[in-house]
């Protein structure tokens, strides 16, 4: 664990963060154009030097800087010496191209993380259906500690930087062999804990002129729920999705598995979630996992359907996936669909995540602590 609580919003102020590490300059892909072009004059190059290395990286996919053939060799060189670019490595990818496909993927310190592409999801979050849905990582482990989840098993490792998060769609994009179109910030870690790296991120995904041109409708953030982040997400204009890993449908039963509802309980979640509504035309989603005798009692149901109704939020179910080493179980099929009926009676828009490949789509975070379990021997 990391001797700062990263979980604190007050250890990342806005733009802070960005400007103090030393790798978000080094890290080509997490350049935005002007930052790119006021280091490429700096260096004694014409400003447009920077549009063209940019459409070099983000359409002709360019993987390195000997890529960039349409350029003097000697900016190469230049950009080689000051930057680095790509930052992830493939280790391993499970599944096939006609399904879910899930890479492993090392970054330059040694760290893993996972993205995963699903083909032709159905509508989960608004968008079109029969979509390429990619779903990214955005730290490296995560602080929040819920007690059903993968990926914070081992804690809170590091932040990624924006490029790390931009080079999981470009190579997922390359492995895949077509673009995605949707992105789901739903990996490992929690993306209103890097806010700022978050915001870079989708900055340089959605600019449609230097960068992937990736519509913000078509970019989904998860939170499990930090509410001032929320507001401040609200507070910027791109009209991005957001989705709430809501899991509970009451304080009582929301803190017994997520030790974040004891900092931002149910009502100032909600009304962080107000907050949102009143600046973004996009319907809030709320995510509920259905975990076994936890939060799948047609009660929990009801109280969920209220607080859906309220927010107008659509509601997303999500049958558990079991995780090696800890207790809780998915409910049978018949509880879920039950569950899902209370909702739409009452008038909830709903929607049961019957996924198939549910051996390979276990949820993220596993393959990696699979993967550093061998390597640690353990
Ligand atoms: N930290 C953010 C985003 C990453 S988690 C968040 O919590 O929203 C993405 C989603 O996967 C969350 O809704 C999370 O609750 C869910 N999830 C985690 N472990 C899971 C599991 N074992 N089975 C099903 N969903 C899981
Ligand atoms: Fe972190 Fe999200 Fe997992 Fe909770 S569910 S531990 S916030 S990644």
């Amino acid at each position: 664990m990391a001797a700062v609580d990263p979980g604190d919003e007050k250890n990342t102020p806005p733009m802070v963060a960005a400007r103090r590490s030393p790798v978000t300059t080094a890290l080509i892909t997490s350049c935005l154009r002007e930052e790119l072009q006021a280091r490429l004059v700096a260096l004694g190059q014409p400003a447009y030097r920077a549009s063209q290395v940019l459409h070099g990286i983000y359409r002709r996919r360019a993987r390195d800087f000997a890529g960039l053939s349409d350029l003097p060799a000697a900016l190469r060189a230049q950009l080689a010496a000051e930057f680095v670019f790509p930052a992830l490595t493939l280790v391993r990818v499970l599944g096939a191209r006609d399904t879910t496909q899930k890479f492993l993927f090392r970054l330059s310190d040694g760290q893993l993380i996972e993205s995963v592409l699903i083909p032709a999801s159905p509508a989960l979050y608004g968008e079109a259906s029969d979509r390429r849905t990619l779903c990214v990582s955005s730290q490296v482990g995560c602080a929040y500690g819920c007690k059903f989840c993968a990926s914070g098993l081992d804690g809170w490792t590091r932040n990624l930087q924006a490029g790390e998060i931009v080079e999981q769609v470009l190579q997922a994009e390359a492995l895949g062999g077509n673009r995605v179109d949707n992105l789901v910030f739903m990996g490992m870690g929690e993306p209103l804990a890097n806010f700022d790296n978050l915001l870079r991120a989708i900055a340089i995904l959605n600019d449609a002129e230097w960068g992937l041109g990736l519509g913000a409708r078509r970019m989904t953030v998860s939170t499990s729920g930090l509410a001032p982040q929320i507001r401040q997400l609200a507070d910027q204009p791109r009209q991005i999705r957001l989705a709430i890993s809501l899991h509970g449908a009451t304080d009582e039963v929301r803190s017994q598995i997520m030790p974040v509802n004891r900092k931002y309980p149910l009502a100032a979640l909600l009304d962080a979630c107000r907050y949102w509504r009143s600046h973004k035309k996009q319907r809030l989603t709320f995510e509920f996992i259905l975990i076994a005798d936890l939060n799948d009692s047609p009660a929990q149901a009801q109280a969920l359907a209220a607080l859906a109704n309220e927010l107008a939020a659509k509601v997303n179910l999500i049958p558990y996936n079991t995780v090696a080493g800890l207790p809780w179980l998915r409910p049978p099929e018949a509880r879920c669909e039950a569950f899902l009926r209370t909702l739409r009676a009452r008038g909830v828009a709903a929607t049961l995540r019957r996924e198939k490949g549910h051996d390979i789509d276990a949820a993220c975070g596993q393959l990696r602590r699979q993967t550093m379990q061998g390597e640690n021997g353990g």
